[in-house]
């Protein structure tokens, strides 16, 4: 960065477009203007960073500045341009700046020193107004940059969370919500009911009809459980062929109707293949009870184990762990 000789006469033009200049008479500043100085910045170089305390405001007079995340060109936060000004709010609050500014090209620019720009606040009050509507924008476009890194924040963890073949929630989701959805159920006193739903001889699907079909019947799996679920209850793709489905504030006896409603959902509902063919699949449950004090863990082991009964069973069926009298639908 060098201190660059800009003739007098053009500062005018220079000042003309820019918004904290606006409305200005610049002759009245005629002294402080000839106390700023022009800097000539290169292409690439850091102007101002996160790790020093600004004390000048910059007005582009030519060239273009980026704001970054970090100390070089690339994915820029905002572009400022002839006519923009950079480093007002650290020469306010007397704070490093949040960001780097760098030049994305040579570019000149007018440094302001802050007692200079608090006298030119002084002498033409009409750039006191302009610096508010500087601020205003500034603010505008760091809520914008804050928005949209919040959205992507919260695409990724959508995909983070969600099955991509089924749509469903993952493993990963279930581990996290379920406990808490268990204190939840414990405080409030609620019961709760799990199912583990596994397809039956999946593998021979896969074989009969090739794996590509398998993923649709995986899919249309689980349009079939979000369509016959409540939408308070929580489901989850356990791995493999495996559904996990938490069912809070449910009795065992309405959740094995319900669980009975999906098999026969499943089972009356075949899937038009894209090639054209019918694929039926069916499916077997296993149902627990969660008893204030079980573990997640524990309560997926008990309806793992009604699970393992109803495809003892003959499958196409719904078992229930550990009641007096063990039903079961088929
Ligand atoms: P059972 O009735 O005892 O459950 O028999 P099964 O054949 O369904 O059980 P097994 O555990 O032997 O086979 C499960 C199959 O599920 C094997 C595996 O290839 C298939 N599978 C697991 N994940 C996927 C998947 O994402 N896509 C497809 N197409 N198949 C999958
Ligand atoms: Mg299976
Ligand atoms: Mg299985």
């Amino acid at each position: 960065m060098k201190a660059a000789e800009i003739r007098a006469d053009l500062v005018p033009t220079l000042l003309a477009h820019s918004r904290l200049f606006q409305g200005v008479d610049l002759a009245s500043l005629d002294a402080e203007l000839r106390d700023s100085c022009v800097l000539s910045i290169d292409a690439g170089q850091v102007l101002l960073d996160p790790k020093h305390i600004n004390t000048n405001i910059y007005l582009v007079l030519s060239g273009e500045l980026l704001v970054c995340l970090e100390p070089k060109i690339g994915h820029p936060l905002v572009r400022l341009g002839a006519g923009d000004c950079v480093g007002e709010l650290s020469i306010i609050d007397a704070s490093a700046p949040s960001a780097y500014v760098v030049a994305s090209m040579p570019s000149q620019l007018l440094v302001i020193s802050k007692p200079v720009l608090w006298r030119m606040l002084a002498v033409q009050q009409v750039m006191a107004l302009n610096l508010l509507h500087v601020l205003a924008r500034r603010i505008r476009e760091n809520n914008t940059v804050l928005l949209g890194s919040l959205e992507l924040q919260r695409q990724y963890r959508n995909k983070a969370e969600t099955d991509a073949l089924t749509g469903l929630h993952n493993r990963a989701w279930f581990e996290e919500v379920f406990p808490k959805q268990l204190d939840l159920c414990e405080r409030t006193g609620q019961h709760v009911s799990l199912l583990m739903v596994d397809i039956d001889h999946f593998k021979k699907v896969n074989d009969e009809y090739g794996h590509t079909c398998g993923d649709e019947a995986l899919r249309h799996m689980g349009d079939l459980l979000r369509r016959n679920l409540r939408s308070t209850d929580l489901c989850a793709r356990y791995g493999g062929e495996e559904m996990i489905v938490l069912m809070p504030g449910t009795e065992i006896i309405h959740a094995q109707l319900t669980a009975d409603r999906l098999r026969e959902s499943v089972a009356d509902t075949p899937l038009h293949l894209q090639d054209g063919r019918e694929l039926t699949i069916q499916i077997s449950g296993g149902i627990a009870q969660w008893q204030p004090g079980t573990a997640l863990n524990d309560l997926i082991r008990s309806a793992d184990q009604a699970l393992y009964r109803a495809k003892e069973g003959g499958r196409n069926r719904i078992a229930v762990h550990a009641l007096p009298t063990p039903m079961d639908f088929s």
